[in-house]
């Protein structure tokens, strides 16, 4: 047995152990970007022959690339392999509550054309899933890319996901979507594989690998929009529970005796923090405080007056800190993760929504499980969903090499 990762043959039958070494091969060259076959053979202890047979097929696929000779050791100076960035590319969606983004990215992420538009998501699933055929051939047209081209299809989707029912959503959490199905909609499009999952799981997976987390294996993205998620990368890997529903800190009750949701649930998060909730309360207290102002329309406006130094709207953010804080809180007594990522509009407010946060925080968790904790507002930009959706498509492929397109043979 030349190498120790084949002993296994007699229990994975060959084909298994070549899609395994590919797999391993694949995430190097992904990772290196630039690396020389007898380096390959070296990092993953496969056999020099085992690297080579499977190069060959992967530079059939043009998924890598024979390169300038690297940096002598002496010898022969050798051929170095580069994986292709651009050898074909992934959609990202993002189908939020009240709007659609989507993002064209290269096999590194790197947005290349992005399309939104506002659209009542939660009420017209007919309407969201013409938009997102129609964003996903914006950007196919913006990048002059071909739907042929694409690895693959990721969406996040504002409900959590089953995995043995991706395509659907909760219809308790958006009951006008039952009989609907985003992925198989995708899929008879664009004849491409799709990958769904819940919009801060994404937005979580987003931070770890190209945002604020990306030195953290143990992170909570909070997306505080329409809803309140929280993304968990647990480990370095997306905490989905045993149904998809974990992470749904919005429905975590702040207040048992509060007012009951459309979830039937009393005193939850969202009924506190969700923007339906801030607008009202921002209205009631620009009212109550003869302010001249117009009251915001939405969080932009909402953190814009803010930001300007609105008392009223600051007060409101004052008290969204406070009420994120005690569901945070309890997120830290739980998992203690090592970074904590606030994303959605309400991001853009930094300290004045991250100070009072801290306070009720200090109150509410045990030193011991703040002490190597980070808050932080997200850095990625407003198609950071969107991009972890485009994340999801690349790291499913990455860990199942057989996605990417095959030029002239399979590669596993
Ligand atoms: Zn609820």
């Amino acid at each position: 047995m030349e190498d120790s990762r084949q002993t296994t043959h007699g229990i994975l039958g060959a084909a298994a152990v070549r899609a395994q070494n590919s797999r391993l091969l694949l995430n190097l060259l992904w990772k290196e970007r630039e690396i020389s076959r007898a380096e390959l053979a070296r990092r993953t202890g496969l056999s020099r022959s085992t690297v080579s047979a499977i190069v060959s097929d992967l530079l059939d696929t043009g998924l890598v690339n024979e390169a300038r000779a690297g940096v002598s050791s002496g010898g022969r100076r050798p051929i170095m392999l580069e994986f292709q960035d651009q050898s074909s590319f992934i959609v990202g969606i993002e189908l939020g509550a009240t709007h659609v983004s989507c993002v064209l990215t290269d096999l590194r992420c790197k947005v290349r054309a992005s399309w939104s538009a506002p659209v009542p998501v939660r009420d017209d699933p007919a309407l969201a899933l013409k938009k997102m055929t129609m964003g996903v051939g914006a950007v196919l047209d913006a990048a002059g890319v071909q739907a042929s081209q694409l690895l693959a299809i990721g969406v996040a989707v504002p409900s959590p996901v089953d995995s043995k029912r991706p395509g659907e959503l909760l219809p308790l959490v958006v009951p006008k979507w039952e009989g609907y199905n985003v992925a198989t909609h995708l899929e008879e499009s664009f004849k491409r594989p799709v990958f769904v999952d819940n919009d801060a799981n994404l937005g979580a997976l987003a931070e770890l690998w190209w945002g604020a987390g990306s030195a953290a294996k143990d992170l909570a993205y909070i997306k505080v929009a329409t809803g309140i998620g929280a993304g968990l990368i647990i480990n370095g890997r997306i905490f989905r529970g045993s149904g998809g529903i974990a992470g749904e800190i919005g429905h975590t009750s702040i207040d048992p005796n509060g007012p009951q949701g459309i979830c039937g649930l009393n005193g939850c998060l969202h009924l506190f923090v969700g923007t339906p909730a801030l607008l009202r309360r921002a209205k009631d207290e620009m009212l109550a405080s003869g302010s001249k102002r117009q009251p915001p329309a939405s969080v932009d406006e909402l953190v814009n007056a803010a930001l300007d130094g609105e008392p009223s709207c600051v007060e409101v953010l004052r008290y969204t800190g406070n009420k994120l804080g005690v569901g945070i809180a309890n997120l830290l007594n739980l998992l203690n993760p090592r970074t904590v990522v606030l994303g959605g509009g309400i991001a853009r407010a930094g300290d004045l929504v991250l100070g009072p946060l801290h306070e009720t925080i200090l109150n509410l968790s045990l030193p011991a499980s703040i002490l190597n904790t980070e808050i932080k507002t997200t850095g990625l930009n407003q198609w950071g969903i969107a991009l972890g959706a485009a994340t999801l498509a690349l790291q499913t492929a990455l860990e199942t090499p057989a996605l990417f397109p095959t030029k002239s043979r399979e590669v596993a």
